[in-house]
C-alpha cells in the first residue's frame, strides 16, 4: 500500500490510498479485508448498494445475450425502460445517454430547440442558480457558472445567466425576450445539499407559465428515490417540462437520460441529437431492474422511514457536538451536515472510523447511504460520527 509508484491516471482527483476489492450491500471491503460502511455510494450512484443480487443477475443475463448494437436498431430493453420511466413520471419521451453531464447538456439543447422549432430562435438563454452543479462539459459548466471549474478552459459557451438566490423577484428581473427557460436542481447536491423548497418550485412553475418559458429539473443526484419520492420534485407536486437523470438510475452501471413532455420531445426529430452508447442493452436492462425496485411504493416508504430515523439521530449528534456540526440539510437520504472544521478533515475522521462520506460546497459533509440501508447500519454510522467528533475535538484542542 505504501509503494510510491507514479500513477499514470491523470491527477484530477485527490484520491485516498484505499482500494476496494468487493462490496456487499452498504459495505465495501478492501484488498486487506477491512470493512467500510459506504455512505457515499459512489456519489449517490449505488442506490441498491453493492452487488445487489437482482442487478447482478440482470447484468449477467444480458451480458450473455447482447451488449451493444447502436441506436441504428430498435433496442427492446431501451423501449422497456423508457416505458417504465414515463409510467413513473410526467414524461412522454426519453433520450438515453451515459452520464449526468450529458443528460444536463441534452436538457439544455432540447429547451433551446423547442423554441427554435416554434419560431422563436432568439430564445436561447438558460437561467440557473448560484451553487448549481450540472456536470463537467463546457455547457454544463457554463450553466452552473462556477468560475473555479471554468478557469483556464477558454471562453465558456454563451447563453447562460445566474440567479444569485432562490428568490422569485431576483429571478423574474433576469427574464427577457431571449430567455429559453430555467434550470434547477430541486435539491442541490454538490453545492452544499441545499433544498430549494416546495414553495419555491411551485413559484417557478407559475413564473415559467406566465412568461411562456420552460422549466428544467436536474435530478441527476436528487432523483431515483434519494429523497424518499422517486423524483424530488414530486414533494412539490410540480411538473417540469424536462428533467435530467443519471447517477442512481444505473445503480453503478453508467446510464443517464433526459425526459420530456410530448411538446418538447416532438422538437427532437431524427438527426437532431445522438449518442453511440446511449441506452445500450446492458445499461438499460440494469436501469429497468433498478427502477422496478426503487419505484415500488414500499421501497420508497422504506427510504422515508429510514431517513426520518437517521435525521432524528443526526439532530441529536448536532445537539451534542455543536462545535463540529451546525446544521442538518437536505431531504430524505440526501443528507448534508454543515461543518465547523474543514469538511475534508471530517471526511478523513469518519474514514478513520470506517464510515465513508463525501464533501460538498459550503463546507458541508454529504451522507448518501444506499437507499436500502437498514436502521442497524444507520446506528453504526451514528456511532462513527460520535467517535469522529471526539477525535476532531481532541485535534482542535491540541492545535
Ligand atoms: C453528478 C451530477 C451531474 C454530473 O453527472 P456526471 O455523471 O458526473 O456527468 C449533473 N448534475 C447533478 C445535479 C449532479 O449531481
Amino acid at each position: 500500500m505504501n509503494e510510491t509508484k507514479q500513477s499514470h491516471v491523470m491527477a484530477t482527483y485527490n484520491r485516498t490510498a484505499l482500494r476496494f476489492e468487493r462490496g456487499e450491500g452498504a459495505w465495501l471491503i478492501t484488498d486487506d479485508g477491512d470493512r467500510y460502511l459506504d455512505f457515499g455510494s459512489g456519489v449517490a450512484v449505488n442506490v441498491l448498494g453493492h452487488a445487489h443480487p437482482k442487478l447482478v443477475a440482470t447484468l449477467k443475463a444480458q451480458a450473455e445475450k447482447l451488449w451493444h448494437v447502436s441506436n441504428l436498431y430498435t433496442i427492446p430493453e431501451q423501449e422497456a425502460l423508457a416505458d417504465a420511466l414515463c409510467a413513473h413520471s410526467f414524461a412522454e419521451r426519453v433520450f438515453f445517454c451515459n452520464s449526468g453531464a450529458e443528460a444536463a447538456e441534452g436538457m439544455i439543447k432540447v429547451m433551446r430547440k423547442y423554441h427554435a422549432v416554434n419560431g422563436r430562435p432568439e430564445k436561447v438563454t438558460l437561467i440557473s442558480f448560484a451553487g448549481a452543479f450540472h456536470g463537467r462539459t463546457l455547457a454544463a459548466l457554463a450553466a452552473a457558472g462556477n468560475q473555479a471549474y471554468l478557469e483556464g478552459f477558454g471562453p465558456p459557451p454563451a447563453g447562460f445567466v445566474q440567479c444569485p438566490a432562490f428568490d422569485i423577484g431576483q429571478l423574474e428581473a433576469l427574464i427577457d425576450d431571449t430567455t429559453a427557460g430555467i434550470l434547477i436542481e430541486p435539491v442541490q447536491g454538490e453545492g452544499g445539499v441545499r433544498d430549494t423548497g416546495t414553495g419555491f418550485l411551485r413559484d417557478l412553475r407559475t413564473l415559467c407559465d406566465k412568461h411562456d418559458i420552460l422549466l428544467g429539473f436536474d435530478e441527476v443526484q436528487c432523483g431515483i428515490g434519494r429523497t424518499g419520492k422517486l423524483f424530488a420534485h414530486e414533494w412539490a407536486e410540480v411538473i417540469p417540462d424536462v428533467m435530467a437523470i443519471a447517477k442512481g438510475i444505473g445503480g453503478g452501471f453508467p446510464l443517464g437520460a433526459f425526459l420530456t413532455s410530448e411538446k418538447l420531445g416532438a422538437a427532437m426529430q431524427a438527426g437532431t441529437h445522438g449518442s453511440t452508447y446511449g441506452g445500450n442493452p446492458l445499461a438499460t436492462a440494469v436501469g429497468a431492474a433498478v427502477l422496478e425496485t426503487v419505484g415500488q411504493p414500499a421501497f420508497l416508504e422504506h427510504v422515508q422511514d429510514v431517513s426520518s430515523f437517521f435525521r432524528q439521530q443526526l439532530a441529536q449528534v448536532i445537539d451534542e457536538n455543536n462545535d463540529i456540526f451546525t446544521e442538518l440539510r437536505g431531504l430524505g437520504l440526501l443528507i448534508g451536515l454543515k461543518c465547523t472544521p474543514l469538511n475534508s478533515d471530517v471526511v478523513a475522521a469518519l474514514r478513520h472510523h470506517h464510515l465513508l462520506s463525501v464533501g460538498a460546497g459550503e463546507n458541508t459533509l454529504r451522507l448518501l447511504p444506499p437507499l436500502n440501508v437498514t436502521r442497524e447500519e444507520v446506528a453504526v454510522a451514528i456511532a462513527a460520527l460520535q467517535a469522529a467528533c471526539v477525535d476532531l475535538r481532541a485535534a482542535k484542542d491540541k492545535a
